[in-house]
Order: structure tokens, then C-alpha cells, then sequence
């Protein structure tokens, strides 16, 4: 596996997967690898002749609470879970080689990139989707594989291939849990063992929905206050923001009866604040794949 840091040499990497007529897949991270993210990468792997991954904080120039360079012996650790699962590039620029200071053109995906985790994180998603842009730019991957667990940063990517007439093909992955059902989550690590002991009322919350879901309820507003009063169950959980909302424009919905509904919620436990969600969707609302529909 290589590992890259310049865009330049990226792109003749690229150059040279399209001469040997070898489709890219690609998975963008933002590091601190994961049971989660490699779920991905294997699907990569099977799905592509060549796989490049990508490590890269688009955040750390926007919001500088979470500003921070990954450090060389993280990026030795995400190195070391890549090499066995038989990917080619790993890609890990600095914030400077992506985003030149005189870089001057956005993307922002509108209506969509200031719901949900927008609210909370003002110009998280136009660093993202840009930078989402510029790296299917350089390396026009066939596919790219992203996760069900940011729900909305996949539907906002599959909006801006839509309106751009990009030509990546989006794979959604499930959510992978622990055995306790907490989703993997690079913020995992800054739990206390008591958080993280807390932590998995999360998914226990959300699951209710779906079981109230598959016993027949539709009212938006019982799910909402069943998932509120589970997660209130745990008193150190701190509900940042819950919404039941359509899973392509994200706007709320009240009655679930007609169409496939995201269930979307992010908690505070202490300092760590921590994202999860469910898709919430009769056989009606599935695809041809059997998959209920995201974005
Ligand atoms: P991140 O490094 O957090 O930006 O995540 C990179 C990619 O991995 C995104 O597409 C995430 O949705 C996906 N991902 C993160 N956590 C999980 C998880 N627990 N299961 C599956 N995919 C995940």
C-alpha cells in the first residue's frame, strides 16, 4: 500500500488505475480507523479493482474546537489496519494541500447542509461536500462507500452527484455496533468508562422506535417521546437534537404511513457527543436491492 500526501501524485496514481482499466473504489475517512470503517474498505475491496482510502479532516479549518493534524503515529496505526485488507493508496493530505490558501470555490448543498448536525456544526458540511468534490475530481472513482451512521452526509454527497451530473456511484453500509449495540465511532475513545457504560441507550432508544415501528405505529410524536424517555432513563445522556424527518429533503414528518422516515439523533455524554440513527420504512418504501431508500 502507498501512502500519499500530495494531490499531484494522487492523480497520476488515478491516471494509472484508468489506463489499466481498473475501477476505483473509493472510502473517504477522517482517520482514528474503526471496526465501522473497515466494514467499508472490505466492501471496497470486493466491489473494485482498486481501492483508495482517504484520511482527511475537512473540519479542522472551520470549526477550531475539533482542529487538529493527525499525528504520525496515528496515521501509522489507520496504516496498519489498511495493509491486510489489500489497499492500494492511502491517501493523507495536510489541510493546506487539499484547501491552498487562495482556495476560493464551495460547495454547499443548500436546504440540506443546515438541518441536523448542520445546527450544530455551522459550515461542517460546505468543508465536507467540497472536499468530497475535489477529491472525485482527482481520482473519478467508480464507486464511493459510505455509512448509514451519517445519514446525512450521504444523502447531501448523493444530492450534490445528482445536481452535478457526477458519475460515482454511492454504497451505503449499515451501521456496525458493538456487541452492546453502540455504534463505532472515532469519538468512542474520549467516553469515561461510565459514559461508555451509558452510552448504549442510544441504540436501545432507537431500536424501540423500530420495534413500535413494526407493531404498527406511525405517529411521529409517540416514537419521539418514547426514544426521549428511554434516553432520559440514563441521567448522564444529554440530548443534543432528535428528529423524525424524510430521508431526502430531511424535512420532519408527522405521520409515518406514507413514505421511508429517518430517525436521526445526537447525544451528549459529558463533553463527547455522539450521532446514531435508524431508517424507519415498510417493504413498500425498499428497493430493488431489498435496502430501504437513503437520499
Ligand atoms: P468518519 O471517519 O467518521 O468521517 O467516517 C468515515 C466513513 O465511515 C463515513 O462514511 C461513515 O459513515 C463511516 N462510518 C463511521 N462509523 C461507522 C460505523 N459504525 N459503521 C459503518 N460505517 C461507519
Amino acid at each position: 500500500m502507498e501512502i500519499i500526501t500530495r494531490t499531484a501524485r494522487l492523480q497520476s496514481m488515478a491516471a494509472k488505475f484508468a489506463v489499466e482499466s481498473k475501477p476505483i473504489g473509493f472510502v473517504p475517512t477522517m482517520g482514528a480507523l474503526h471496526e465501522g470503517h473497515l466494514s467499508l474498505v472490505r466492501e471496497a475491496r470486493r466491489m473494485s479493482d482498486a481501492v483508495v482510502v482517504s484520511v482527511f479532516t475537512s473540519s479542522a479549518q472551520f470549526t477550531p474546537r475539533e482542529d487538529y493534524e493527525r499525528s504520525p503515529r496515528d496515521l501509522a496505526r489507520d496504516a496498519d489496519l489498511l495493509t491486510p485488507i489489500g489497499v492500494d493508496c492511502l491517501f493523507a493530505p495536510s489541510t493546506d494541500e487539499l484547501f491552498p490558501k487562495n482556495f476560493s470555490t464551495w460547495i454547499e448543498v443548500a436546504e440540506l447542509s443546515d438541518k441536523l448536525e448542520g445546527i450544530s456544526r455551522p459550515n461542517h458540511f460546505r468543508g465536507v461536500t467540497t472536499a468530497f468534490l475535489v477529491l472525485f475530481n482527482i481520482l473519478k472513482p467508480k464507486f464511493v462507500f459510505m455509512g448509514q451512521k451519517d445519514a446525512q452526509q450521504t444523502i447531501l454527497v448523493k444530492k450534490m452527484i445528482r445536481d452535478l451530473h457526477l458519475s460515482v456511484e454511492v454504497v451505503v453500509m449499515p451501521t456496525l455496533r458493538d456487541a452492546d449495540g453502540l455504534a463505532y465511532s472515532s469519538r468512542n475513545v474520549a467516553l469515561t468508562p461510565e459514559e461508555r457504560g451509558a452510552a448504549p441507550v442510544i441504540y436501545r432508544a432507537l431500536h424501540m422506535a423500530e420495534e413500535m415501528f413494526a407493531d404498527g405505529e406511525r405517529s411521529a410524536s409517540k416514537l419521539s417521546k418514547a426514544i426521549r424517555r428511554e434516553i432520559a432513563s440514563e441521567p448522564s445522556a444529554r440530548i443534543d437534537y432528535l428528529a423524525i424527518t424524510d430521508s431526502e429533503r430531511l424535512e420532519p414528518l408527522d405521520d409515518l404511513s406514507h413514505q421511508t422516515a429517518l430517525v436521526s439523533i445526537a447525544v451528549y455524554f459529558g463533553n463527547t457527543r455522539l450521532i446514531d440513527n435508524v431508517v424507519l420504512g415498510d417493504d413498500r418504501f425498499r428497493s430493488k436491492t431489498g435496502r430501504l431508500k437513503l437520499g
